[in-house]
């Protein structure tokens, strides 16, 4: 594949066959399904300070956390809206020890046998990544960022590196999650070079889940004057990415819908095949500012899911109550 060709051409008609053909790869593997995922934001409490990070530690928002039965009053709201896989996302919050995060994951298990519980709470130890995995969590979501060490380094603070993350990645790998690895488009510093080395990454790990959405400034951070990443590029990489990874379970992301009315659609048309509307409650949502103006800050939990099934209805697309597993 020649990727840099892709990613910098005007010639529409090799657009088009990129995307087709990105369709036609998941259609032969999944189907013409969407798999829907609630995503519940738990906390906007985070130790670190990730430069581009609408909720980093030096951010001043007012911060919220989640307790467990508020957790279960999502997923039950989202259970009958037909969800069967729930993503409990943070920032990384010392409040949810191995003990706390256990019981809820513990909780909603059983409560909801049949549904998948993914969790997006970044660095962990390798025990603590063992005992959530034992407790019932099945997903794991974990960003790369970026597979280029320097890079990493721009996006980061010094006590973060490229290697510890991917240390994640492999240990949650080992411990027999589905794992998700992803990067931003757009973010500053990224070029045609570091976009190589995350589609390398991609086609050598194979991560059963790969999140991209565009770069979006956030106010109050250190890039919250760069400018955003480009939905035409997040689109082809999504593409490139369902071709050299042709089982990916791939979201079209909250962020692309930011950036562009039809942003979502437009993913599924690149090759995607799930999609995360929001089941956090409704008075925290603004709250999780990981980015300006972020999707459905205000609506209900059961508006975002209906808003989805139309647009996904609208293009011909099926959403199945299904877990929505990963397909080997
Ligand atoms: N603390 C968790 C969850 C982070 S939020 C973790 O470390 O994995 C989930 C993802 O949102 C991040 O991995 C990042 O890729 C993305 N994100 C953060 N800030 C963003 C921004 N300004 N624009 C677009 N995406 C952003």
């Amino acid at each position: 594949m020649d990727i840099e060709y892709l990613l910098t051409t005007s010639d529409p008609v090799a657009v088009d066959e990129l995307m087709r053909e990105a369709c036609r790869v998941r259609d032969a593997v999944y189907g013409r399904r969407v798999f829907m995922r609630g995503l519940i934001e738990i906390s906007n409490h985070c130790k670190n300070n990730c430069l581009y990070c609408g909720i980093r530690r030096d951010a001043k928002c007012r911060r919220y956390r989640l307790s467990k039965e508020q957790i279960l009053d999502c997923c039950r709201t989202g259970y009958g809206l037909g969800f069967r896989t729930f993503v409990m996302q943070g920032g990384e919050d010392a409040w949810y020890t191995d003990e706390v995060m256990c019981d809820i994951v513990e909780a909603v298990k059983r409560e909801f046998p049949d549904c998948a519980v993914t969790l997006s709470l970044g660095e962990r130890g390798r025990e603590s990544f063992r005992r959530l995995r034992e407790a019932g969590a099945d997903r794991y979501l974990l960003r790369h960022e970026t597979a280029d060490a320097d890079h990493y380094r721009r996006l980061h603070p010094a006590e973060m590196s490229l290697e510890h993350r991917m240390q994640c990645l492999h240990d949650l790998r080992d411990l027999g999650y589905q794992v998700g690895a992803g990067f931003m488009v757009g973010s500053p510093g990224q070029t045609v070079e570091t976009l190589k080395k995350d589609l390398a990454f991609i086609e050598d790990f194979k991560p059963e889940m790969v999140g991209i959405g565009p770069f979006i400034p956030a106010a109050g951070t250190p890039f919250e004057g760069e400018r955003a990443g480009s939905v035409e590029i997040t689109l082809r990489l999504l593409a490139m990415i369902r071709l050299l990874h042709p089982h990916v379970l791939l979201p079209a992301t909250s962020a692309l819908g930011t950036m562009h009315p039809q942003g979502r659609e437009r993913a599924i048309a690149a090759g995607a095949n799930v999609v995360m509307p929001n089941l956090s409650p409704q008075d925290t949502r603004s709250l999780y500012s990981i980015y300006n103006n972020k999707l459905s800050t205000g609506s209900e939990a059961a508006e975002s899911a209906a808003d989805i099934r139309l647009r996904m209805a609208a293009i011909g697309m099926e959403v199945p109550e299904d877990r929505g597993d990963f397909v080997n």
